[in-house]
């Protein structure tokens, strides 16, 4: 069994057969999922998909492309709505220097009201962080120091630093489709120097679709080829690889009940 910790299941790209990517994740494996908010003012749309799926759950927050949209929207607000029983994360927010579709002044105060609400709720924070690795760090250690807050680096594409610094205070990793592209060696190297109960896997669907279906639209189904691209670089059995993640989901995702 695996857990696809991070999908828009929201997107349009779904939208006309939702019923069927959900059977096909089940059929693969994939026994739950996390689809991730990135806009408060869309979470109704979010959370009617997780009240409509026994296994999909979701969280709420604000993406950084859209930070500037949404800052607006107080610790409070995000502390209240991740009160519901299917909200089980916070976020996505983070830093995204790669775009800047939104100023970087308005990303971080984004990130940091989320990490507040992390650190209230006890819900993990789940970390976009894209370009931004110096950043990134700073912030996570400065808001650490007035408290832990849990905390996941999802589609990790930074650098070995950061996965590091993430580690050390206490954060897990995230690898996507990214991991099993021919030219991420470095990548593959990053998780090697990661603890194995640190490291989840995920699809971030519809993007980033891993090898052989790269190019295309993914789909948590196919996270199960992520897993296995993890296996091997560690050198594991993909039933190891899949008992260990999901376990790591499980704890950090820590209100989400196993099915
Ligand atoms: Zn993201
Ligand atoms: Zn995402």
């Amino acid at each position: 069994m695996l857990i696809d910790t991070h999908c828009h299941l929201d997107f349009p790209d779904f939208e006309a057969e939702r019923d069927a990517i959900v059977a096909r994740a089940h059929a693969a494996g994939v026994a739950q999922m996390v689809t991730i908010s990135t806009r408060v003012k869309k979470f109704p749309q979010i959370l009617a998909i997780a009240e409509k799926y026994p296994s999909v759950f979701c969280s709420v927050g604000t993406h950084p492309h859209n930070a500037d949209e949404e800052l607006d929207v107080t610790v409070d607000d995000l502390v209240r709505l991740s009160g519901h029983p299917r909200v089980v994360a916070i976020g996505e927010a983070g830093l995204d220097y790669f775009y800047d579709n939104a100023p970087r002044e308005a990303q971080a105060q984004g990130l940091r009201n989320h990490i507040a609400a992390a650190r209230i709720t006890g819900l993990p924070l789940v970390i976009h962080s894209r370009s931004a690795d110096e950043d990134m760090a700073a912030i996570l250690s400065e808001e650490t120091g007035k408290g832990a807050f849990p905390f996941l680096l999802h589609c990790f594409s930074s650098g070995a630093e950061l996965a590091r610094i993430g580690v050390e205070l206490g954060g897990y990793v995230s690898f996507s489709g990214i991991l099993t592209f021919p030219k991420s060696e470095d990548l593959r190297q990053i998780a090697r120097t990661v603890p194995t109960e640190r490291m989840l896997v995920e699809t971030d669907a519809p993007y980033l679709a891993p090898k052989p279906f790269r190019g295309k639209r993914n789909e948590p189904a196919y996270v199960a080829h992520t897993a296995a691209v993890l296996a091997e670089t560690l050198g594991m059995s993909e039933a190891e690889i899949a008992a260990i993640t999901t376990e790591n989901a499980l704890r950090i995702f820590s209100k989400m009940p196993r099915l």
